[in-house]
């Protein structure tokens, strides 16, 4: 008979962060009022419900296959598995935790693993060391970004079984034909370490779940056009957590349609979530992880909306699953390599360029924020280029705070404040 506790245990950070997201949910749902902040009500309950599943799924003992964010989860649900996103996993907790996750840097950094590499990674791989995360197996391409092809092959020193789907370089058809293989073969391989045979209708399903989800999001990225922005802050935050966390998901479904109705309302009566907006801000890298309320502090004190972050802006088309396994597959590997960060760092820079320069002025935006990450060493040139080409065509200035998204130590909140502040009072 299986020892289901035994079993469970091999997911304690889930069951640590399925505590901290059932408390929030709580706590949110008695203090807050009514039409405050309704992103993190919502989203913190459909969390609940899909970690509540996973969690159920490793007491009854089905394999647990860690996942890269960059590999969309609903491609694993071909097989009976408890999916876990590692680095969802490290910036949840250190999001919630009250202590962070800092503590688990330092076991990784102490370990050996430098401490400049990719903090979405580290959490995770100081659990697994740990013993606290027990994985089958885990699936990752080798992208997006160099930080994370050298921080993967760390799983094998625990002989976790490491299968990487190989990422062109150039986003054309010819690779994603390439890609769209690399894609079957590798979740066959998956299949043969966790012993099942992948049922790709099933996978149909939940990929088409992500299409309906898709049409959503594209429609409250069009609503964020508006003057003011309908949409609150913290939404990208938890929109950021449900891309990697809940894709393919009914809860997800869920998340992006109830906030809809609501962002919809807002518009209609011309209503910016936190009073007056003054400053419109478009993020085109990340948020800030590891404290996920100067979301709502940037409203609140200075009026500024965060239109969007990189996981909020790239949509992708739907995927075909009506036409046979080599278009679905073709599909999911265009899809897999315009995902946010792929997109961005797998090719040259000047389609990011064009981009935020086209959002700017779509989106009438005020001003960028650039959150330069201490991973993303792809992109350490970048911001200087995207700074001038913004002034140059659209006459915007852009904010670079140089830190550790996950890691209150390297840039503390205060001074990203600070910063922030000084630079809002050269707008205002
Ligand atoms: S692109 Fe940057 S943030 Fe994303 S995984 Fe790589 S180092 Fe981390």
């Amino acid at each position: 008979m299986i020892d289901k506790t035994k079993m469970e245990d091999r997911v304690i950070p889930y069951k640590m962060l399925l505590e901290t997201i059932a408390t929030t949910c709580e706590l949110t749902e008695r203090i807050l009022p009514e039409q405050e902040i309704p992103s993190i009500k919502i989203g913190t309950k459909c969390f609940e419900s899909v970690l509540s599943e996973a969690i159920e799924k490793a007491r009854e003992g089905l394999p647990i296959v860690g996942y890269s964010f960059a590999f969309p989860p609903e491609y694993l649900y071909c097989f009976d598995c408890v999916p876990v996103c590692i680095e969802a996993v490290s910036y949840f907790l250190a999001a919630l935790l009250p202590e962070g996750v800092e503590k688990y840097y330092d076991i990784i950094n102490n370990w050996g693993h430098p401490y400049h590499t990719c903090s979405s990674q580290k959490g995770v791989m100081a659990m697994t060391l740990d013993d606290l995360f027990k994985f089958d197996a885990i699936i990752c391409p080798t992208g997006p970004c160099d930080n994370s092809a050298a921080s993967y092959p760390f799983f094998k020193y625990k002989d976790i079984p490491l299968i990487l789907s190989d990422i062109p370089f150039l986003h054309e058809e010819k690779s994603y034909e390439y890609y769209g293989k690399q894609l079957k073969l590798t979740l066959y391989e998956l299949g043969k370490v966790i012993d099942q045979e992948p049922d790709f209708n099933r996978m149909k399903k939940h990929i088409e779940i992500e299409n309906q989800v898709q049409k959503i999001q594209l429609e409250i990225f069009e609503l964020k056009k508006a003057i003011p922005c309908p949409v609150e802050n913290l939404f990208n935050a938890f929109s950021a957590g449900a891309t990697i966390l809940m894709a393919g998901r009914p809860e997800n479904y869920t998340f992006y349609t109830e906030m809809l109705e609501i962002i919809k309302k807002r518009y209609k009566r011309g209503e910016h979530s936190g009073g007056e907006e003054k400053i419109r801000s478009i993020w085109p890298y990340m948020l800030i992880f590891f404290d996920f309320a100067i979301c709502e502090w940037l409203e609140r004190e200075i009026g500024m909306s965060i239109l969007f972050d990189i996981f909020n802006y790239n949509l992708t088309e739907p995927i075909n699953t009506k036409s046979g396994l080599d278009t679905l597959f073709k599909g999911m590997a265009k899809r897999t390599m315009d995902f946010p960060m792929m997109k961005q760092s797998t090719q040259f820079f000047d389609p990011f360029i064009d981009d935020c320069v086209k959002f700017a002025k779509d989106f009438s935006a005020d001003c960028f924020i650039y959150t330069s990450h201490i991973g993303c060493k792809q992109f350490g040139s970048v911001p200087q280029i995207l700074r001038e080409a913004l002034k140059d065509e659209v006459g915007i200035p852009m904010l670079i705070i140089e830190l550790d998204v996950g890691d209150q130590r390297m840039t503390s909140i205060k001074m990203i404040k600070n910063k922030i502040k000084m630079f809002a009072n050269t707008l205002l």
